[in-house]
């Protein structure tokens, strides 16, 4: 380990990167150069809001490292959002980068607001004031936003529109994520849950888990949850467990998926629903062969990693995992595919619509998906390969590939 840090997102992220670059023998140069963005963008936003009065937001745009090329990542809308969170996040984008060998850095960016409490027009306003605001430092060929926490495909819209108004040409590489006819990709929405399925597939062919009969806990059932019930429910697997913010459902026979998906609303809640349910913290440490987070963060941690039954940890949401549950975990013998691995679906699609942008030239589903499924499957492999040769953990191995070409993009061309 090169420096100890404070173990908080940005600290924890950047402990991994340093044990990494030290594992692949990389000098602390390297380590001084990635342990932060080369560019943070702070940006204040003034919004006329509904009742005519002012509202000044504060942005940022965080860009992790463009040696390997343009920087990529999501814009997060989100009361807490931070600058030091949004840099851990570009850092994060690099190494899911790395890992499926996209020709990208990692980017980030965030507003902190609550788009709970704003309206349409609200909304609307504020993304493009964000996009006025971050307009010099991003581009095709610079920083290509996305979807995050609370943004969707209509304010990648509006965004793609602001930026193609600011440059006087129609720039829909500019932005992935976009609705369908504006240049989205087809596949995009259900992709991270497609990745997510793809590399639990390698991990229990690993394990000898048939997924045919595997019973699954799925905690959450937003985007990502609700995709992933579908696509294991219907290749054969029981879905014992599922949750929201609410609570948590859970039936050792296997719960009625179909009907819960019908049920849910728009926010992902479903729970409220059912009198006999059971709390967050309960469902993950019920019996099952696969437990996936894909809710929010710090859910497994030193209090309940002992507890859990699962043989194998997907994990679907960004950082479910603290360092100290990994190390419990890992010792216990649990498998952990790591979020910068698992969740790698979303940002592959993401490329996949920037190439079409750039070509003008549209794909099919299954094209998509055949596509999304080699690099995925690939990426599991050189992840677990490491981790079985330099008897690492497999989010560190993670971490060993991710990072391996960015610093050696940054060695080829002289920066350290
Ligand atoms: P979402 O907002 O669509 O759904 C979140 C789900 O979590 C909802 O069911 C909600 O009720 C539940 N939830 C909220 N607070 C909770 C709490 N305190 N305890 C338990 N459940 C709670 O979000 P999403 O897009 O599905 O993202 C989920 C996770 O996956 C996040 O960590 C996100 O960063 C990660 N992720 C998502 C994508 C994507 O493309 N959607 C890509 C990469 C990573």
């Amino acid at each position: 380990m090169l420096v100890k840090e404070k173990l908080d997102v940005l600290g924890g992220t950047r402990q991994v990167i340093g044990d990494a670059l030290a594992r692949l023998g990389y000098d602390e140069s390297y380590y001084e150069l990635l342990k932060e963005p080369l560019r943070l963008l702070t940006v204040r936003i003034p919004v006329k809001m509904d009742d005519g009065k002012v509202k000044v937001f504060t942005g940022y745009r965080a860009q992790h490292n463009d040696a390997v090329g343009p920087t990529k990542g999501g814009v997060r809308f989100h009361p807490d959002v931070t600058a030091d969170e949004v840099k851990a996040l570009s850092m994060w984008m690099s190494i899911k980068c790395g890992i499926t060998n996209l020709p990208y850095g990692g980017g980030k960016g965030g507003i902190r607001c609550d788009p709970r409490t704003m309206s349409f027009g609200e909304l609307e306003r504020l993304s493009r004031g964000y996009v006025r605001a971050i307009s010099q430092v991003v581009g095709p060929t610079k920083d290509i936003p996305a979807p995050d926490v609370f943004t969707n495909s209509q304010i990648m819209a509006w965004m793609m529109d602001e930026y193609s108004r600011i440059r006087e040409f129609d720039s829909p590489g500019f932005i992935t994520g976009k609705p369908l006819v504006l240049g989205g990709s087809i596949g995009r929405e259900s992709s991270t849950a497609r990745g997510v399925t793809i590399v639990l597939k390698e991990a229990a062919g690993v394990l000898g888990i048939p997924l045919a009969n595997a019973r699954i806990i799925i905690q959450g059932f937003g985007n990502a949850g609700s995709y992933l019930a579908k696509f294991l429910h219907d290749a054969g697997a029981a879905i014992v467990g599922i949750s929201d913010a609410v609570g948590a459902l859970y039936d050792p026979n296997g719960l009625d998926v179909d009907s819960l998906l019908d049920r849910r609303d728009s926010f992902g809640t479903i729970t409220n629903l059912f009198p006999n349910r059971i709390t967050n913290q309960e469902l993950l440490v019920q019996d099952c062969d696969i437990l996936i987070p894909a809710a929010i963060e710090n859910q497994i941690t030193e209090e309940n990693a002992h507890l859990i039954k699962a043989k194998l940890l997907v994990e679907a949401a960004n950082g479910p995992t603290t360092p100290g549950a990994t190390d419990i975990l890992t010792q216990r013998g649990v498998m952990i595919v790591p979020d910068v691995l698992a969740s790698a679906g979303g940002v592959v699609v993401s490329y996949f619509e920037w190439v079409q942008n750039n070509q003008g030239y549209y794909w099919t589903e299954d094209e998509v998906n055949d596509r999304l499924t080699k690099i995925l499957v690939d990426a599991f492999r050189s992840v677990h390969d490491a981790s079985v040769a330099k008897k690492a953990d497999m989010r560190l191995s993670a971490y060993m590939v991710g990072l391996k070409r960015m610093a050696e993009a940054v060695r080829w061309r002289g920066w350290v």
